[in-house]
């Protein structure tokens, strides 16, 4: 599907991601508005330098700690993070015990079955909020992204949501759930209304968070406890905005050294 891309292309993985989502909105998975959402996410990885930052690790180390002690934790699936991460969402889930509900801002039923069979295709054996089963409603909504699963989202106390917008996120929150959000814009509403927020790109995260849940299992629910006690959110979200900051500094010195070269 990458076959066009030179695998020496300076920027060759950011055009493989591309083709990856275009490949999957023909397959109706991804929404034409997920392609300009993945638009906005890339610039801000741009300015993050494409890399994890110590801030971004932190919040994953918080979120596996947070699904690993959560009663009933979902992990919330659109049509941008099953194209991206349908895979690494699929252990996740089973190491920390989590469902998976798929929930979707233009809902159709079209969509919902193509979501569903990439999902068991990558190894999941249960995926709610398919069709009739998304039968009850978060208040405050008004879009499709309204309709959850009674059995999932609706009674879940942790809701991982992976690029997210900010009503729902908000609309979560004021129903007294634990929201973990995973978005490389660190300024917009689902960043700020999170309980966790992870800024950094959902392909760098998420085999990342697989790994560390494996790890804090191993080390018990002592553990979770002790990382989530000493987790403040507002602060590491400050620290991700840092991380621009000092990726940018560097940046700006490195095109000063520059200056007149091109002259
Ligand atoms: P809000 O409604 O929360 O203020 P928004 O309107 O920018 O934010 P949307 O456009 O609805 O949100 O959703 C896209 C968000 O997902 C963007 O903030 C973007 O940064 C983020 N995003 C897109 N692709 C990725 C990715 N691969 N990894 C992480 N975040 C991403
Ligand atoms: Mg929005």
């Amino acid at each position: 599907m990458t076959d066009n891309i030179p695998a020496d292309h300076p920027r060759a993985q950011s055009l493989q991601l591309r083709e990856r989502l275009i490949v999957h909105f023909r397959e109706k998975i991804v929404a034409v508005s997920g392609l300009i959402a993945h638009g906005r996410g890339e610039a801000f990885d741009y300015l993050l330098g494409e890399k994890t930052s110590k801030p971004a690790l932190k919040a994953i180390s918080a979120s596996a700690a947070m699904l690993l002690t959560a009663e009933n934790a979902v992990i919330s699936i659109n049509g941008n993070t099953a194209a991206l991460v349908a895979a690494e969402i699929v252990k996740l889930a089973k190491i920390t015990g989590s469902k998976i509900e798929v929930n979707l801002f233009y809902r159709s039923h079209e969509r919902e079955i193509a979501i569903e069979k990439l999902l068991k295709k990558a190894g999941a054996s249960e995926v709610f909020g398919i069709g009739k089963k998304a039968s009850a409603k978060i208040p405050e909504l008004s879009s499709e992204r309204r309709r959850v699963d009674p059995q999932g989202i609706l009674v879940a106390d942790v809701v991982m949501v992976p690029l997210e917008d900010g009503d729902r996120t908000e609309a979560l929150v004021k129903m007294g759930k634990k929201v973990i959000a995973v978005d490389l814009n660190p300024l917009s509403r689902t960043a700020q209304e999170a309980t966790i927020t992870i800024v950094d790109n959902i392909v760098r995260s998420a085999p990342i968070l697989v790994e560390t849940a494996e790890k804090l299992k191993k080390q018990g629910l002592k553990k979770c406890k002790e990382i989530l006690q000493g987790y403040d959110n507002k602060k590491n979200l400050a620290n991700s905005i840092i991380a621009i900051e000092e990726n940018l500094s560097k940046l700006a010195t490195q095109t000063a050294h520059t200056s007149g070269e091109g002259k």
